[in-house]
């Protein structure tokens, strides 16, 4: 393997970790036998990119506590969702935009209503958060074959007396739209916070229906489409709601040094605003080259007659592509086999969050159960190279006709 660029991590053998821990393991495992394609092999602002903020950042001696640079992206990303830079708050991870926006917006979980209900189609932030600010997470199934959590899904639920806060999920970065949501929340009194860590793009191509009063919090994680190696930030119309999540996310300061609500440290560092601005600065280029992944992927997937089973960008963020398979059964049986060919693969969203080890509850969700062991994440990199996608839907292809 000639190309050390997007392709090929090759390991030595000793501590290989696996496919799966290559992602995490980066150019560790340089120098031996297996080259593989990782399911996600990030690319953020190098270095030169990076080096104007790094020299602001040098002048102004402010390196933290919504300084300059996080204003100056709050600022331009407020421009792009048709806001201002005072609707945007940016945040360390999507983790603390989640508990920012719940906290600031919403509080802590009361007595009278201690749940929080959660799609069980996530990943593991999305309850992680909601515990975090007090509410003991509840579990809920999606409709057959849905992705996403939809109010009537909520509204019969049995315990809804004691809901005291909804967490809605755009899987995948597929948009929530806030209309539905407002409704559900103006009827029944229960809040809402939206998970759309993965919303990015959605958010960008219509702000006017995915955000408004009902606080969107996104992450700016190394393996989102838009990624600031660690951050995020929330959205919201709102800006009382706006100063309230700002407040709850520095101590529950505002203006003066005193603790006013219930609160973390999630502020966005100027290191990774500069991160931030500097993927603004080349994001139409990085947006394009991971749009022509995912369209070579259908084109190909087309070609192969498997055209539907192929899930990817513009429909959902383009740092994902799923193929779906029609068991659970067989879908792990592709995965063995495509990572058995050096390609990794990944269920984005395990077993549901309800199956994993600290959330294990007796719930039972048969739809995201079937979509979670359905759904197989593959490789995608903004220089993965056309041969390799036609390789990948070329396996699938001669697995699928085997069996
Ligand atoms: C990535 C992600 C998060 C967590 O964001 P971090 O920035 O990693 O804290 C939460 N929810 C969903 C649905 C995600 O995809």
């Amino acid at each position: 393997m000639m190309n050390w660029s997007s392709e090929t991590v090759t390991s030595s053998g000793e501590d290989y970790p696996g496919y799966k821990g290559l992602e995490e393991a980066g150019a560790r495992f340089i120098g031996g036998a297996c080259a593989v394609t990782p399911v996600l092999r990030p690319r953020l602002p190098d270095a030169d990119r990076l080096l104007p903020y790094l020299r602001q950042i040098d002048d102004n001696r402010i390196y933290a506590n919504f300084g300059p640079l996080a204003l100056a992206l709050a600022e331009r990303l407020g421009r792009r969702f048709s806001l201002r830079g005072e609707n945007v708050i940016t945040t360390a991870s999507g983790t603390a935009a989640l508990i920012g926006a719940i906290l600031g917006s919403v509080g802590r979980a009361g007595k009278e209503r201690p749940l929080a209900l959660v799609p069980g189609y996530t990943f593991v932030a999305t309850a992680i958060a909601v515990e975090a600010c007090g509410y003991q997470p509840l579990f809920a199934d999606l409709g057959e074959g849905h992705l996403l959590l939809e109010p009537a899904d909520v509204l019969h639920h049995p315990l809804l007396e004691k809901i005291g806060l909804v967490v809605p999920v755009g899987a995948f970065g597929c948009g929530v739209a806030q209309a539905r949501w407002r409704r559900f929340r103006d009827e029944t009194g229960i809040n809402v916070v939206i998970d759309g860590a993965a919303c990015f793009e959605a958010v960008s191509r219509a702000p006017g229906d995915f955000l408004g009063d009902i606080p969107v919090a996104i992450s700016f994680h190394a393996t989102k489409s838009f990624a600031a190696g660690e951050g995020g930030c929330v959205v919201t119309s709102e800006l009382d709601a706006a100063q309230g999540i700002a407040m709850a996310l520095n101590f529950g300061f505002f203006g003066a040094r005193l603790c006013r609500s219930a609160s973390i440290n999630g502020k966005m560092s100027e290191y990774h605003a500069a991160v931030g601005l500097a993927e603004l600065d080349g994001w139409n280029e990085k947006s394009w080259a991971l749009n022509a992944v995912s369209a070579h992927y259908r084109e190909c997937f087309a070609e192969a007659g498997l055209g539907e089973r192929f899930l990817g960008a513009p429909e959902i963020a383009s740092c994902y592509a799923l193929f779906r398979c029609g068991t659970g059964a067989k879908t792990r049986a592709l995965s063995e086999y495509l990572e058995a060919r050096g390609i990794g693969t990944r269920f984005w969203y395990g077993e549901g969050v309800h199956k994993e080890p600290h959330f294990m509850s007796r719930a039972s969700l048969p739809n995201v159960e079937k979509t979670a062991a359905t759904f197989l994440g593959l490789p995608v990199a903004p220089d993965l190279h056309a041969e390799r996608i036609e390789q990948i839907v070329k396996w699938i292809a001669m697995f699928l006709k085997a069996r």
